[in-house]
């Protein structure tokens, strides 16, 4: 048996020309700057972390790369040409897929339609049923994801499962360079643990994968690259022989802001903040804001900005 562990600590990083490549990519709403001066390489068979907190560009990175959004600034390539794309259509028509966090699956239809959904097979007039079952449970088996019964609807299915359903229809479709936005937000331990093994898959069968996530714990076990993402400005863009989880992790706890917020706790009587049940004029007690535990997370070297 082999643990996520085991499956997912194997860099596979190819050299060569990036599939995607942004340069220097600025987006503004108006007068926001939701993205700036952001240079990201999404290269075959590696999984590319975007962490970021709320407000950081994750979504507006996502809408630009899948066409939704036009971006304002820099360049966007695709196997080294420049691309302008005019709509999600047109990101899709060169392998760019975006599974979102609603999935767009239809929950009361089968898991055989949700896969062949907006691209179903026809013999003459008429839906060709048996040849999508069979191709759909060929293609899940393929990346080991096995669902007995396949007229079964996917609303019925763990948050997991359908994540997967999802990628792996994506990848039929012909999916070079995946987009997953957070695919593990809504799911408890053992759900995660799926979707980072299927996207562990991805990225063996060869594909570009691009994980946007807030946890560095799940980017970690599977990302061999990681862009952080503040205020639109990547401030960290590292290979994971460079960095370290706990580095990761507190660039993601918010870095110098946490020393500093460290520094201020420090000045303050723990006596009246950390047991708020032993403050004794007669107010309400605050919160445990536990103090110490962020001495553990000092601050180590950044790598950009
Ligand atoms: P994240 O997904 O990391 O939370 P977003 O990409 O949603 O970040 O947002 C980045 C910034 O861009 C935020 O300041 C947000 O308010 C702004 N923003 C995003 N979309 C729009 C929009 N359609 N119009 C105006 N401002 C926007």
């Amino acid at each position: 048996m082999t643990t996520l562990e085991q499956e997912t600590i194997r860099p596979t990083e190819s050299e060569g020309q990036p599939i995607l490549e942004l340069n220097n990519i600025g987006k503004s709403y108006g007068n926001v700057n939701a993205l700036r001066g952001v240079n990201i390489a999404v290269r075959q068979g590696e999984v590319t972390c975007v962490l970021g907190d709320n407000g950081a560009g994750k979504s507006t990175l996502i809408k630009v790369i899948s066409g939704l959004h036009d971006y304002t600034e820099g360049s966007l390539r695709v196997d080294g040409s420049e691309v302008r794309f005019g709509s999600p259509r047109a990101a899709q028509a060169t392998g760019i897929a975006t599974v979102y966090q609603d999935l767009a699956l239809a929950p009361l239809m089968s898991v055989w339609r949700n896969f062949f959904l907006a691209n179903e097979l026809h013999k003459g007039p008429f839906l060709n049923i048996r040849t999508m079952k069979r191709v759909c449970g060929e293609e899940l088996a393929k990346m080991g994801i096995i669902i007995p019964d396949l007229d079964c609807p996917v609303g019925s299915l763990s948050g997991g499962q359908r994540q997967c359903i999802a990628i792996a229809r994506a990848i039929y479709f012909g999916a070079r360079v995946i987009i997953l936005d957070e695919p593990t937000a809504a799911l408890g331990v053992r759900q995660s643990g799926v979707v980072l093994k299927y996207i562990v898959k991805a990225r063996d069968a060869g594909l570009g994968v691009i994980f946007i996530t807030h946890n560095p714990h799940h980017a970690y076990l599977v990302g061999n690259h990681f862009v952080v993402l503040k205020l639109g400005r990547v401030v960290l863009d590292a290979h994971r022989d460079e960095l370290t989880l706990q580095q990761l992790t507190t660039e993601m706890a918010g870095g110098d802001e946490l020393e500093e917020l460290s520094h201020e706790l420090s000045g303050i009587d723990p006596g009246k903040v950390v047991q708020g049940h032993q403050v004794d004029h007669g107010e309400i007690g605050a919160p445990d804001l536990g103090v110490g535990s962020f001495d553990g997370l000092a601050r180590e070297p950044r790598f950009n900005g």
